[in-house]
């Protein structure tokens, strides 16, 4: 059976950033909703035990949209925490020490990616997700995907050149290739928003980064060097 994560923290604590009516809807219903569907076109196939990353990796259609949601969602709700807690541009190092030093290294300053970062969320078109993730090499991008999209069905090229990379294909050995490792999202479904925002959405993806909880964002970028 698969669950919604336990929220880190309580349902009013990310005001006036999320509201509790938000996360009445989105966690309460729009998440569980995912995770049931989940589980009833799941019970009793192969999937039923498989981890949601390769599930979200090696299927399509109605078991992908709803895995892909699952894990998005709980990507999404574990990576926050009161507003109270807030980190400045300046104090993400501290944080967050080994991530924002490969962020100044590519972008130049926090400042300037969260920038890029929210820009992508913006011009993003319809429902989905933007996201920052790692590659092996421990470089960083950002990608926007459509509707229940995560960046583990992207190809990691970063692995060093075609002669040292085994060429591993699922078709024939069953293992898949390395990925892009989502660190961060922040989710552009209207649902996400509407209550609090309506339709400023530039507004809602600027308020989310004063609720994000660099280390866990940091716990996430180091596991994956
Ligand atoms: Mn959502």
């Amino acid at each position: 059976m698969f669950k919604p994560i336990d929220l880190p923290y309580a349902i009013e604590e990310l005001e006036p950033v999320i509201s509790s009516r938000t996360m009445e809807f989105h966690y309460g219903k729009h998440l569980q909703g995912y995770v049931d569907n989940l589980n009833k076109l799941t019970s009793g196939s192969i999937y039923e035990n498989w981890p949601l990353e390769r599930i979200v990796r090696l299927t399509g259609g109605a078991i992908f949209n709803n895995a892909g949601q699952v894990l998005n969602h709980n990507l999404y709700f574990e990576q926050f925490q009161s507003p109270e807690k807030a980190v400045g541009d300046e104090d993400v190092t501290a944080v967050a020490p080994k991530l924002a030093a490969q962020i100044s290294a590519q972008w130049g300053s926090v400042a300037a990616f969260k920038e890029e970062f929210a820009a992508k969320g913006v011009s993003l078109f319809g429902s989905g997700w933007v996201w920052l993730s790692a590659k092996s090499d421990g470089t960083l991008v950002i990608t926007q995907e459509q509707g229940a999209g995560n960046p583990v069905t992207r190809e990691d090229d970063s692995a060093g050149g075609a002669e040292n990379k085994p060429k591993r294909s699922r078709s024939y050995s069953g293992t898949p290739k390395a990925t892009l490792r989502p660190l961060l999202t922040f989710d552009v479904w209207e649902h996400a928003y509407y209550l609090d925002y309506q339709n400023a959405r530039a507004s809602y993806l600027k308020s989310l980064w004063t609720i994000l909880n660099w280390k866990v964002i940091e716990e996430r970028y180091t596991v994956s060097l």
